[in-house]
């Protein structure tokens, strides 16, 4: 009897621990994120739709992570966010440029697909938080975050964008482990 609640016990204990496992981070770290957690970027051309999803998607970086982490729009910042008409595959897209002795971006460029975008809305897709979602993805990156292809994150490449258009706990641990 006494033996048979000890086995319990331990079987008890060993569900438990991996259940915990299975909910440690599912983020995975990417090299070429930019070389600070504080950074600023300029809007080159986005129209008024998308530059108040960038606005939205910068924000969202600043809950929950650490202080250090800053991101801020500034015209005279060499970190570039560009929209344009790229054809259907992606919806956004991270730049790196001249990285430095530990493989991070000294510069960024972000861009956000209007053709992928407008595919969507033509397919009766709503697409109201998919821009804010995407700008969010690619900030991701730039925190050095990798592409996921499953699960409750930002960084999930399957994501749905009307759902998923802030960081998750899962991001921010993520920026958490780099930063
Ligand atoms: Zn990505």
């Amino acid at each position: 009897m006494k033996m048979k609640r000890i086995f319990k016990t331990v079987l008890l204990a060993s569900m438990i621990l991996i259940f915990a496992n299975t909910n440690i981070s599912a983020y995975v770290l990417y090299p070429h994120g930019y070389h600070s957690p504080s950074m600023t970027f300029k809007n080159v051309n986005l129209n008024s739709l998308y530059s108040t999803a960038l606005i939205n998607a910068a924000a969202s970086w600043m809950v929950g992570t650490p202080a250090s982490v800053f991101l801020q729009q500034d015209s005279s910042s060499t970190n570039t966010i560009v929209a344009g008409n790229y054809g259907q595959s992606w919806y956004g897209y991270y730049q790196p440029y001249t990285l430095n002795s530990s493989g991070e971006a000294t510069r960024f460029e972000i861009r956000i697909n209007g053709d992928r975008i407008a595919e969507d809305l033509l397919n009766g897709v709503t697409i109201v938080n998919t821009p804010q979602s995407a700008f969010a993805h690619e900030f991701g990156h730039a925190l050095h975050l990798d592409d996921l292809s499953s699960g409750s994150a930002i960084m999930n490449n399957n994501r749905n964008r009307e759902y998923y258009f802030k960081p998750t706990k899962d991001d921010i641990d993520g920026v958490k482990a780099y930063w």
